[in-house]
């Protein structure tokens, strides 16, 4: 693109030019931008054309989310032309990051598991790895959050522009999806076919997003689907405008609200565009055999929605190339494998046979089939009812598609050693036993590359002047550090750069919500998707213990602290919604006491996103990973904040156990119940909350007021938090933590009260966080399930 930043300014300010219009900031944005990508345009089609030579093994990454934040800065840092391009436009006058700020970023995300597939992209990349993407283009993506009278209310986030766009539309790989219609024997040229009679076609079109990886060598694929009107639709048994308006909403939103029949069938509809047009385009770009498809291609399901990637692949194995059954299905599960996320019953997918038997009958047929073979097969082998029912695909009419995921994979994998334990030796015992060498763990990771690099610059810089730039490449390496940890001036520097991060967050918090923030204060982060289990409850609920405390007591004065909250909540979860409600009603009460605010100030950030987070977690010095023992899966915001080398209060649970044992439990603040108490109250139903509010003056107190109504604004909020605590027993254990969670944060403040103690125990937080890295977890999936070979990029 340019070797220097004299040739760089010289290329935009001629471009600039070349438009003859009006400079304007989104002029030098679309201009930075093209150049950008003409950059990649070059590297993409030679890694392309690399890998169409070599021949080497393709991995396809099939997700229904992919959240991959904003682009144009990341790409430009893993280019290595951030530094040039930012002081290149200063020197014109203008501000890099001004031009990053006007990029929406594509909302195709709710969480971890979508950001989760995102840091993937980016690894795979960087390590030189043939590894591509499958999503969906959502039109409106996940909603845009905002606050009315402390209430979340959600729009669509409208991230697709006129120019300029992330992704280019590839028409010439459009393909058609048939849903409903009739299963037919045909008469074909070699033998009987299975067909399916008069379907309505959907067109799926892909939209193609380079993934740029380190140095800017390898560019791999992410391809998202967008559902269109299918010139083949002509026969459809509806009037052509309702067909047009149901084939709209498809890719519309991202997890549309499925408490309601007609939510679900659109989900269901967007599963199947996703896994049928990926595989009908994996299968079409496979040039040799078919029988080589295990060795020549990997497809790794994140999570069970794209489940049905394995009956797809079965049809078309048998009814597009007439393959028999048994060809079909060793092929299949040699080439699929799976990643589960998740223990919650209440997120375990399951579908109602029947609505899968109408909207797709050629896929219910080879799902029952896969169902009665493998039944089959235990009957044989002699195995008792309840063992065969747990077994069962399909149970009282409803297919179960993490037990379809399982069955039609080599490999299934948790996210963390806990999780993975827990899904070995309870959630999925009997896979397990019946399936010996299937489970393995893929402890998650996240890209350094964003986390680091990108979002704290300052921090990463200060880090290669102590080290040297190793540790980017081999992220492990960040452990050199450690010797760092008593070099006085280098904890100086990094408290310069922790206060620098808070100023930045402060600034854009201002500019955004205008609220203002102390500098001064802890800055104490709990943002993440809302969930019972996650436990914002108890964050807000401890701070109305604080509150009490500070009215009551007038020998208690803590430090100041400000708790920032952010996250979002899915539109039909009723529970979530009411603790946002709580929340902000709880900081308009306690920012606007006056001796309260000494002491205390809550923030609560609006729509939290990609953008969000890289602003707020290099300015923490807390981080709040206090999940329900067993419920978080692993957790990868947890693996953010300690790489910006923040301090955790955390439950043993998911990746922080991982995280405890790296760092050592004394550069931490853990607390609270372990899986095991947790799960063994569960089996027995032995918890009682009631118990602990009798035992207990100050939560008994705060239960009064809870009910009296001081903490919520009207009586269906009040009613509804205590009712979760009191008559719905406390299902996340909030009350049984909560003073456990209370001593936790007095350690904090003891901590924090010796400031180079706190910036080492920092730092040995960094030093310890090179193996979150997900290149780390990229390198173990690749070794143990996909089996890739390194194509390293010519350039
Ligand atoms: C990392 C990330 C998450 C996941 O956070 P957890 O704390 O692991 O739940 C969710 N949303 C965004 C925007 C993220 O960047």
């Amino acid at each position: 693109m340019f070797s220097s930043k004299e040739e760089f300014k010289k290329t935009f300010t001629d471009r600039i030019e070349s438009k003859g219009t009006e400079k304007s900031l989104e002029l030098a944005h679309e201009i930075l931008w093209e150049m950008t990508n003409d950059w990649i345009q070059e590297s993409w089609k030679r890694t392309n054309q690399l890998y169409e030579e070599n021949h080497e093994k393709q991995l396809y990454y099939i997700s229904i989310e992919f959240l991959i934040g904003r682009v144009l800065g990341q790409n430009l840092i893993n280019l290595n032309f951030y530094n040039l391009v930012k002081e290149g436009l200063d020197e014109l006058g203008i501000e890099l990051s001004e031009i990053e700020e006007l990029e929406i970023e594509p909302g195709l995300g709710n969480g971890g598991l979508g950001r989760l597939a995102a840091c993937f992209m980016d690894s795979l990349a960087s390590l030189e790895l043939p590894g591509h993407g499958y999503g969906l283009r959502y039109r409106g993506g996940l909603f845009t959050q905002h606050f009315v009278n402390g209430n979340q209310t959600e729009q669509p986030t409208n991230w697709i522009k006129d120019k300029n766009n992330v992704d280019t539309r590839r028409e010439d790989l459009a393909v058609d999806i048939p849903y409903y219609g009739e299963v037919q024997l045909v008469m074909g040229l070699d033998g009987m076919r299975t067909k399916i009679e008069n379907p309505e076609w959907v067109k799926a079109v892909p939209y193609d997003i380079p993934i740029v990886g380190a140095n800017g060598g390898t560019v791999n694929t992410l391809r998202l689907w967008q559902a269109e009107v299918s010139n083949r639709s002509s026969s459809v048994g509806k009037e052509y405008a309702v067909y047009e308006r149901e084939t709209a909403h498809i890719t519309d939103r991202l997890y549309p609200d499925d408490s309601l029949e007609t939510g679900k069938i659109l989900r269901l509809k967007q599963q199947y565009l996703l896994c049928s047009a990926s595989l009908q385009n994996i299968i079409s770009n496979h040039k040799s055999s078919l029988e080589k498809l295990p060795e020549s291609i990997a497809i790794q399901i994140n999570d069970t929605h794209p489940a049905l990637a394995v009956p797809e692949l079965m049809r078309i194995l048998i009814d597009d190339f007439s393959w028999d059954w048994e060809r079909a299905w060793d092929v299949t599960t040699r080439t699929i494998s799976y990643t589960n996320h998740t223990i919650l019953e209440e997120a375990m997918e399951k579908w109602d046979s029947h609505l899968i038997q109408s909207l797709l009958p050629r896929i219910f047929l080879i799902i029952e089939e896969i169902d009665r073979r493998f039944k089959e097969s235990l009957q044989n082998q002699g195995k008792d009812d309840e063992t065969l029912r747990k077994l069962s695909i399909i149970e009282d009419g409803v297919i179960k598609m993490a037990v379809l995921a399982v069955v039609g994979s080599y490999r299934v994998n948790g996210v963390a050693k806990l999780h993975t334990e827990i899904l070995k030796k309870r959630e999925m015992k009997e896979l397990n036993e019946q399936f010996p060498n299937k489970f393995h763990n893929k402890t998650n990771g996240i890209t350094h590359r964003r986390w680091l690099i990108k979002a704290n610059q300052e921090l990463s810089g200060l880090v290669t002047e102590a080290i040297g730039s190793q540790w980017m490449k081999e992220p492990e390496r960040l452990s050199e550090l450690h010797y760092f940890s008593q070099n006085q001036s280098f904890l100086q520097n990094f408290q310069e750069i922790k206060s620098l991060k808070k100023e930045q967050l402060i600034h854009h918090l201002q500019r955004d919500q205008n609220i203002i923030v102390d500098p001064s204060s802890i800055f104490d982060i709990h943002i993440k998707r809302f969930h019972g289990y996650k436990r914002q409850l108890m964050n807000i609920l401890h701070i109305q213990m604080l509150y009490d405390r500070i009215k009551r007591d007038s020998t208690y004065r803590p430090y100041p602290r400000t708790f920032f909250f952010g996250g979002k909540a899915a539109p039909s979860y009723h529970f979530a919604k009411q603790v946002i409600k709580m929340i902000n009603t709880v900081a308009t009460k306690v920012n606007n006491d006056p001796l309260a605010r000494q002491h205390l100030h809550i923030v609560f950030v609006e729509n939290y996103n990609v953008t969000q987070a890289e602003y707020l977690i290099p300015a923490a010095d807390v981080s709040e990973q206090i999940s329900t023992a067993s419920k978080e899966a692993s957790g990868t915001g947890n693996m953010k904040f300690m790489m910006n080398g923040a301090l955790t209060i955390g439950t043993f649970d998911g990746a922080n156990v991982e995280i405890f044992e790296q760092v050592g439990q004394e550069n931490a603040f853990v607390f609270g119940m372990r899986a095991e108490q947790v799960m063994d109250y569960e089996k027995n139903h032995s918890y009682n909350p009631k118990e602990i509010i009798e035992s207990d003056v100050e939560i008994e107190k705060l239960m009064e007021e809870l009910v009296k109504g001081d903490w919520t604004e009207g009586k269906a909020n009040a009613d509804f938090i205590v009712g979760q605590l009191l008559h719905e027993g406390d299902p996340y254990f909030v009350l049984k933590d909560l003073q456990s969670y209370a001593k936790a944060h007095e350690k904090i403040l003891d901590a924090y009260e010796n400031p180079i103690k706190w910036a080492e125990m920092g730092v040995e937080n960094i030093a310890a966080s090179g193996i979150f890295s997900s290149d780390r977890t990229i390198q173990q999936y690749s070794d143990d399930v996909w089996h890739l070979t390194k194509v390293p990029s010519i350039y």
